[in-house]
């Protein structure tokens, strides 16, 4: 049984959090898209965690924690992790490695750097770690396959005919040194080195482990809005966030996905540039930030504060749909108990009608939003284990939700620990 967990919204939904908990039924949980620019924060009985590049499963030693095809693997950020998370009392995690996941190169890293100061005003927010010129050269058919690392002299041979292209943008474009070959090389086999006692076939292994009836996590990283196709595009990731990309991130047939686990947060939040519609400033912003998440809503790769705003029901409908979602995780709803009112955004106002349809970009860059103002339940919810026990009106503000984005939430997550989740019955689950 293959499930995957995905985000609706712009990211930092808490999908980490809700990996980490179903992973404890899990056998092997796969990371399929993305790369180091985005984390997941995880606390658990060994301390807490900020994952970039690992599975969110690793913490379990029952688990074998994959990474598939799809993702942009930086390997020395990879190791890095690998070796503070066993520091920290861990268990040596299995690993795999896909021998066809491709390799963030040092020079993606500098390109993103330099992309940015280039474009200066205009510039996308990027987390600079080299993903957008990782995924465009993946398919300009100029990237590295991890197992290309074992075969030197055709290595040797590739690094000379990229660098000639990548040296001659480097020296006019962007007005800096140019890339040493003979250290791209000795670097590359160093991360040989590193991979090579975890790399191998994920597809076969997880062809084998569907016949033998395993559970299988597709872990997500951030949300349809910044999937390149469907997201709120440029502004968007240079992977797809989808869990139908799944099944080519992990080299699985699609139709072997059967329960698609959305995450939606309780309120909105998102890093980096783009139109978004119910964000809000100030005083009212800054104290929903600071009580948001487990410690703040900060970027748990950059420390970037969040950009924050109230629920969108247009958008998370939408993130929904795209994710093929067969069930909603509503998370970090005990942040809200402060608030004597809660807007909700029910609508887009674009050019003078009102619309529940997510626009495309130009559009969505002048809609505003259209609000209902739920009221508040002024408690903590932290600690109540059912549905029932919670305030009437933190469970109408689930319910309202429910109706709004049309999926049915079947997890309500009241806190960031692993046992801090009421499931609940919803009356649109089949
Ligand atoms: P991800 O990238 O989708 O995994 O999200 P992040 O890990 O960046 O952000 C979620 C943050 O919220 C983390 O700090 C989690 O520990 C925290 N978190 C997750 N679920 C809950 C919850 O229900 N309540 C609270 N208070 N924090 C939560």
């Amino acid at each position: 049984m293959v499930k995957a967990v995905v985000g609706a919204n712009w990211g930092d939904e808490g999908k980490g959090k809700i990996t980490d908990m179903l992973a404890k039924e899990a056998d092997i949980i796969v990371r399929f898209q993305g790369g180091a620019n985005a984390g997941h924060t995880i606390v658990n009985s060994y301390g807490k965690f900020a994952l970039h590049t690992m599975p969110s499963g690793i913490f379990y030693n029952h688990t074998t924690s994959i990474i598939g095809n799809g993702v942009a693997l930086n390997i020395p950020v990879f190791f890095k992790e690998l070796q503070s998370i066993v520091k920290q009392g861990v268990p040596m995690p299995k690993i795999i490695i896909s021998d066809r996941a491709q390799i963030v190169m040092p020079y993606h890293i500098l390109f993103d750097q330099y992309e940015e100061e280039r474009l200066g005003k205009n510039s996308f927010g990027s987390t600079k770690s080299g993903i957008a010129p990782f995924y465009s050269d993946k398919y300009a058919k100029m990237g590295f396959q991890v197992n290309e690392l074992f075969h030197t002299k055709k290595l040797r041979e590739k690094i000379s005919q990229i660098c000639a292209a990548k040296n001659v943008l480097l020296e006019h474009l962007y007005h800096k040194p140019p890339i040493n070959e003979e250290e791209l090389l000795a670097t590359l086999l160093e991360y040989r080195d590193m991979v090579a006692p975890y790399v191998g076939d994920v597809s076969s292994f997880l062809h084998q482990a569907i016949q033998d009836g395993k559970n299988i996590l597709l872990e997500g990283q951030l949300g349809t809005l910044k999937d390149t196709d469907h997201g709120i595009y440029p502004m968007v990731t240079s992977s797809s966030t989808l869990a139908a990309y799944g099944a080519v991130g992990a080299g699985i047939p699609p139709y072997e996905i059967k329960d698609i686990i959305t995450v939606c947060k309780a309120y909105s939040s998102a890093v980096g540039a783009g139109a978004f519609v119910s964000e809000i400033f100030g005083e009212e912003a800054d104290e929903l930030r600071r009580r948001g998440g487990d410690g703040g809503e900060y970027g748990a790769t950059t420390g970037r504060p969040r950009r924050m705003g109230w629920f969108d029901c247009v958008a998370s409908k939408y993130g929904c749909r795209l994710q093929g979602t067969t069930e909603v995780a509503f998370t970090v709803l005990d942040v809200l108990g402060y608030l004597d009112e809660i807007p909700v955004c029910v609508g887009y106002e674009v050019g003078g009608q009102v619309t529940t349809e997510f626009p495309v970009t130009p559009l969505l860059e002048k809609a505003k939003p259209v609000y209902k103002t739920m009221p508040g339940w002024k408690q903590d919810i932290r600690g109540v284990q059912t549905f029932e026990a919670l305030p009437e009106n933190c469970k109408a503000y689930v319910n309202f939700i429910e109706e709004q984005i049309g999926y049915p939430i079947t997890m309500v997550s009241n806190g960031p620990g692993r046992d801090d989740i009421i499931f609940r019955k919803s009356p649109l689950k089949k």
